[in-house]
Parts: C-alpha cells; structure tokens; sequence
C-alpha cells in the first residue's frame, strides 16, 4: 500500500464533468488499496479571473486582502472536490492551506513555506480519508492567509509529499508529462518517460511552464519521486529522477521558448568599477528577478552599454530604477518588451562541444536574429524577436531531431 499525494490543474477540474472524472479516479486508487491526498488548484482560469477583478476595483490592491482574494479559487475546487468524492463513495475532507498547516513568511503574492505541521491531514488519512488541501495558500507568521505565487499548488503538492514521506507525487495536467518542447507549439513534440531534475529544474527557469520551478526545487532538494502526468488518459507521464552518471547524457533533451522577458537598454555608462554592481543590487533590493545581462567593452569616452532582461511584469520598476540611478549622466534608458527567448538544455552539453555552434547555424539558416547570448553548463539561451521564437524552438527542435 502506497501513499500517494495527487496535484490536479485547473483544466483538470475546470468543470463538473472533470471534478466527477477526478473523483471516479481517485476511487479507483482507493480500491486498488493505496492512501491518496489530493492537491487542488483554481477551477480553469479562475485565479486570472479573480486577479482581472481586482484590477477592476483597486489600484493599489493591498496583499492581504489580494491573497484573501486569489486563494479562494482553490477553496472552492477543493470543496466541490470533496463533495464529488463523497458522493463516489469515498470519505474525504476539504482543508485550507492554513488547517493543512502551511505556515509561511508575510511576503504577500508570493509568500514562501516556513514549516508544514500536518496534523490534521495525518489525521483524516489515519481514519481512512482522502484529505483535500487547497493549493498554493498557507497562512502567515503575522496569522494572515497568504498565496504562494502563480503555479504555487504544485510546490504545495512536492511540499506536502515530502512531509508526509509520500512514496510518489504526482502532478496532473493536460498534456501527458513533460514534452521536449511546448508541444503547443511544435506538433511533433515528444513526450519524454524521464527527465533528471538537474534538466527539469534548468527548462523551468527559462519559461517551461510545468512543473512550476519552486516545485522542481522542492522535489531535487528533498528528493521527492515526481510524476508529471494526464488527468485526461490517465497514461504513465515523465518520471523526474536523479542523473545517473553511468548512462549516456543526449546531448540536448529540450527546447524552451519564453516570450514572458522584456529588455532594458541603458547606454552611455560609465565604465568604471561599482557601476554594474550599483544598479544589480538597486533592482536586487526592489526585487526584480533580473535574467540575462550583457555589457559591451567600451570603444571610446570610457562609456559602454548595459542591457538586462526581467520578468515583464518587473520592466516599469526596472526601468526607473536604471532611470534615477543614471539621472546625472548622459545616458539612454530603452525598454524592448518585444524580445524572446529560445533555450535548449541537456545534461550531455557538458561533454559534447559543438551544440552552441549548431544552435547559431540553424538560427542563421532561419534568418533569426540572436541579440543576447548566455549559458550555463547544461543550456544555451538566446534572446530573439518575440515573433521569431515559435520558429525558433521549431528549426531547433528539428535539428537536434528530438521529435
Ligand atoms: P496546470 O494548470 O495543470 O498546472 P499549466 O497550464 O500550468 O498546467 O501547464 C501545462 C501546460 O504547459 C501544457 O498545456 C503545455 O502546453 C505547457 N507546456 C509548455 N512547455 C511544455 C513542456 N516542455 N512539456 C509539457 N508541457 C509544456
Ligand atoms: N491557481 C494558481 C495559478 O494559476 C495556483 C496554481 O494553480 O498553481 O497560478
Ligand atoms: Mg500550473
């Protein structure tokens, strides 16, 4: 007898039909003798639902009552979820993120797990239930109920797992596990049987959506065996698992396109010590999660140009600060938020050289314009035109034949 933590999506229970096909599954997992505790998310869209509302009421959308507000999507999954299961026969119960025992710092919107006391789930498994927690929430040191970020309930599902010693967890979603690339964008998109986290944990950091990063995190640091698999065929999806140094790495195991960055250009600086480290630690501190950077040498005058990207949602306040911190001198500030990027990542990179080489030929075959480049042992990435990364990932998926 297994104890499993089950994660669904929100397509996954986006409507009555579904929760009823989520039930009828979970029923199944009981009479087959295994103890189950389920993770929900927001029904379909909700949670942009509910964010597009508050932008219609408030423009100064205070965070605790913001995160009041997100966290309800998954309390109302999570208690139709219930009711549907107990319909199907099988005892279960509906618990908040805070009666599960999440507790986390006051960051709001995007709050970070302290501790996990599970009591109350430990409970209800011992008396034969299916506990039902609702994702991405837990409730605060300063006793406010928070919200964990966007894609939040898969870390709460990794989390919970490890806690409650789980033997897998598994995260289900619309498509049947993690693919090679979106396979949204490229139809010959292959379904990978496994993926290392060292691989799975670089593809979420360059925009692969699912699993959601802090999740792949939590599962690498704790070792917790991850399945991402169909709440629609139910197949066996991806197994995350730990490289093993004695296989044969393939060399690139995916390609990742994000279109999520914008750009900013800040030229005219000086070039002069303390000037990059002034404005990284000014965006540091105003929390914008800065991605690629690139400084050109300087040719003459002793001035030289910067460029960075961050988050779109982080390009205004990025591009203030860079704005006040260089107000004295002669500088431009330029924000670009129609750039992309194109990633590909695999273990075997390490070993093999060439794959860079590869990348720029068949971006230049393609008439692809590269304007930023960088690496990390396992990925190459880089920027292009937003309207050329669907291309983008196509010709490279191709090349590196991974369809
Ligand atoms: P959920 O709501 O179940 O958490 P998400 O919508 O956050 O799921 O993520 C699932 C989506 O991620 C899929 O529909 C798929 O189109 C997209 N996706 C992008 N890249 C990949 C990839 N490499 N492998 C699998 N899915 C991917
Ligand atoms: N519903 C939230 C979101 O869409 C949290 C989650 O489902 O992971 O981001
Ligand atoms: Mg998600």
């Amino acid at each position: 007898m297994a104890l499993v933590v089950q994660k669904f999506g929100g397509t996954s229970v986006a409507n009555a039909e579904r929760i009823g096909e989520v039930a009828d599954h979970v029923a199944r997992c009981r009479r087959r003798g295994d103890d189950v505790v389920l993770v929900v998310s927001a029904m379909g869209k909700e949670t942009d639902e509910l964010l597009r509302l508050a932008d219609e009421v408030s423009t100064t959308q205070p965070g605790r009552e913001m995160d009041l507000l997100i966290t309800a999507g998954e309390r109302k999954a999570c208690a139709l979820v219930a009711m549907a299961l107990n319909d199907a026969g099988v005892p279960s119960a509906s618990f908040t993120g805070s009666q599960a025992g999440f507790i986390t710092d006051a960051n709001h919107r995007n709050a970070k797990i302290l501790e996990i006391n599970p009591y109350r789930v430990r409970e209800a498994i011992d008396a034969g239930m299916v506990p039902i927690v609702a994702g991405s929430q837990g409730v605060s040191t300063e006793k406010d109920v928070t919200f964990l970020g966007r894609g939040g309930s898969d870390t709460t599902a990794v989390a919970l797992a490890s806690v409650l010693d789980a033997d897998a967890c598994e995260l289900y979603t619309d498509v049947s596990g993690v693919f090679t690339t979106d396979p949204r964008v490229v139809s010959t998109a292959r379904k990978m049987p496994q993926i290392s986290f060292d691989e799975l944990l670089e593809m979420t950091a360059v925009g692969c959506p699912k699993p959601a990063m802090r999740s792949v995190e939590v599962a690498r640091t704790y070792r917790v065996p991850l399945h991402v698999r169909s709440a629609f065929t139910w197949e066996p999806g991806t197994w995350v698992v730990e490289e093993d140094p004695d296989m044969e790495q393939a060399v690139v195991s995916a390609v990742v396109p994000d279109t999520s960055e914008a750009k900013v250009t800040v030229s005219g600086v000086p070039d002069e010590p303390g000037i990059a480290a002034g404005l990284f630690r000014a965006l540091a501190e105003a929390g914008v999660n800065v991605d690629m950077i690139v400084q050109n040498v300087s040719i003459d005058h002793g001035v030289t140009d910067i460029s960075f990207t961050c988050p779109k949602g982080d390009a205004a306040t990025a591009t203030s600060i860079t704005e006040s911190r260089f107000a004295e001198h002669e500088c431009t500030v330029i924000t670009d938020d129609s750039i992309g990027r194109v990633s590909l990542v695999g273990a075997g990179m390490k070993s093999n050289p060439g794959v860079a080489a590869t990348m720029f030929e068949t971006l230049a075959e393609a008439s692809i314009n590269i304007e930023m480049i960088s690496t990390s042992a396992i990925r190459i990435s880089c920027a292009v035109r937003a309207d050329d990364v669907d291309r983008a990932t196509q010709v490279l998926h191709d090349a590196f034949d991974l369809g």
